[in-house]
């Protein structure tokens, strides 16, 4: 982008800040999109997914679950304090790798939540992104059940190869793993040491891991 289109999208950026200025997609507080107040009503959460440590905000219920609709939904001003709120689990020189909607999920919504959230918490944490998946234009995951989730692997796909590097990856909300796993297991396949995966929720996995 030019030095020029850029000063434009961000004059752009602040006059939308001031007409819409960020609301706190759980509280309707003014300043940001998910407040601090409601990001930290829950305790963050741990948890394992096979061979995955996963590491979230908090459980996908209330405030934080309102505000990863609010993301999936497109809501800018969400993604960017999701992403600052998750900059706190990541340092300096991390990679981390979003995990990507479909082509046809972000032509409607006009953005990839993940790869904005993640994009915001990188420039927060001095991690770097690298935007490395792709997904066919299949359906969307939200709606499916388990099993045609489990039947959708091996949507994602990967043109790069990783010399031994460690990658994180990043995700809106985790139920069962398997997404992430399938991601983790691809990047694996290209090289890359693939241990953690920093999501905005967790949500309880009914199903057994
Ligand atoms: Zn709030």
């Amino acid at each position: 982008m030019s030095p020029r289109l850029r000063e434009g999208c961000s004059v752009w950026v602040r006059l939308l800040d001031t007409l819409f200025p960020p609301q706190c997609a759980a509280c309707g507080s003014i300043g940001s999109g998910f407040c601090d107040a409601c990001a930290q009503a829950g305790p963050a959460l741990v948890e394992c997914r096979r061979d995955l440590v996963v590491r979230g905000l908090g459980e996908y219920r209330g405030g934080l679950r309102a505000a990863v609709l609010a993301l999936k939904g497109g809501r800018r001003d969400v993604a960017a304090a999701l992403g600052a709120h998750l900059a706190r689990a990541l340092r300096a020189g991390d990679a981390i790798v979003p995990v990507p909607t479909t082509p046809a999920r972000r032509r409607i919504r006009g953005m990839d939540g993940v790869v904005a959230m993640g994009r915001a918490a990188a420039g927060e944490s001095g991690a770097c992104i690298l935007e490395v998946l792709r997904q066919s234009a299949r359906d969307a995951q939200r709606g499916r059940s388990r099993d045609a989730r489990l039947r959708a692997r091996g949507r994602f796909l990967c043109d790069d190869r990783f010399a031994g590097e460690t990658l994180i990856l990043l995700d809106d909300v985790c139920t069962t793993g398997a997404t992430l796993v399938d991601c983790a297991n691809l990047l694996r396949s290209r090289g890359a040491v693939v241990r953690e995966a920093v999501v905005a929720a967790i949500a309880p996995n009914e199903h057994g891991p």
